[in-house]
């Protein structure tokens, strides 16, 4: 998979490379290409940004800059994705979505935003996503573009050294993953639950399950509600 992301802080996409991701672009898994915006600027203050139409605070990013950037950066085989506060929420579904292109552009908006018609004039060529991480506002794209290309890339094939890692994750099958322990059996007075240590693994999938099953419908009822109908077996809707 190709990545390329335009910012006008290029730095801010370091940790890119580092860890997991350092890996898979060492293994040739994912390529990544960062392009700083003021590149595709032609004043000598190379100036991204100017003063919204219909007034209010803050500033725009210019429609010219992204638009020429964007030119040069997308192909016919890109997903250019936008993060926005206002964007389709970013979910385990969209990462497997997007884990399947070939070609991820993302585009990282500062100030208020970036002017509209840069994503409509975008749309008419390629496919766009317009994202948010979630219902809260950041600075900027950049951190968002982290969260979507992590939870992209550790979906791609062999990037993540145990596969059954992503197949077993929170949300694979629509549930929060139940607690996970390791050595010690006992530390400071809390043991780990007695089933873990039986050996008995259909006894351990099914602790695992209704394990995942409490702690979705504690903190998440929306998720369970969501279940499609047969998701749920005899034992689990006894629960
Ligand atoms: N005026 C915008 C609004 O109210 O929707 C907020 C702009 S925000 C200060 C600047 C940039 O940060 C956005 O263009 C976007 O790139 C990024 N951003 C902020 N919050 C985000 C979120 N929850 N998800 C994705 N991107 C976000």
């Amino acid at each position: 998979m190709r990545v390329d992301v335009v910012t006008i802080f290029p730095e801010y996409l370091d940790p890119l490379r580092a860890a997991l991701l350092g890996k898979a672009i060492d293994r040739g898994l994912i390529s990544v290409g960062v392009h700083d915006l003021r590149d595709w600027t032609h004043d000598v203050h190379k100036a991204v940004d100017d003063s919204p139409y219909g007034g209010g605070p803050g500033m725009v990013m210019k429609p010219q800059v992204w638009g020429a950037a964007l030119d040069a950066v997308c192909t016919e085989a890109t997903r250019l994705v936008v993060p926005t506060p206002a964007g389709r929420p970013f979910t385990q579904a969209m990462a497997r979505e997007l884990a399947g292109e070939e070609h991820l552009v993302f585009a990282c908006g500062r100030y208020e935003g970036i002017d509209q018609r840069v994503v409509d004039d975008a749309s008419r060529r390629v496919r766009v996503d317009e994202v948010s991480i979630g219902d809260y506002v950041l600075v900027g794209g950049e951190v968002a573009v982290l969260v979507v290309v992590e939870a992209v890339a550790r979906l791609l094939p062999g990037v993540l050294g145990n596969p059954r890692s992503a197949a077993e994750d929170s949300f694979s099958d629509g549930l929060l993953e139940g607690p996970s322990y390791t050595r010690p059996e006992v530390w400071r007075e809390l043991a780990v639950p007695e089933v873990l240590r039986s050996g008995n693994h259909r006894l351990i999938d099914r602790w695992r399950r209704d394990q995942a099953l409490r702690r979705t419908w504690d903190r998440r009822p929306e998720l369970v509600e969501a279940l499609p109908e047969d998701a749920l077996d005899k034992h689990d809707r006894e629960l």
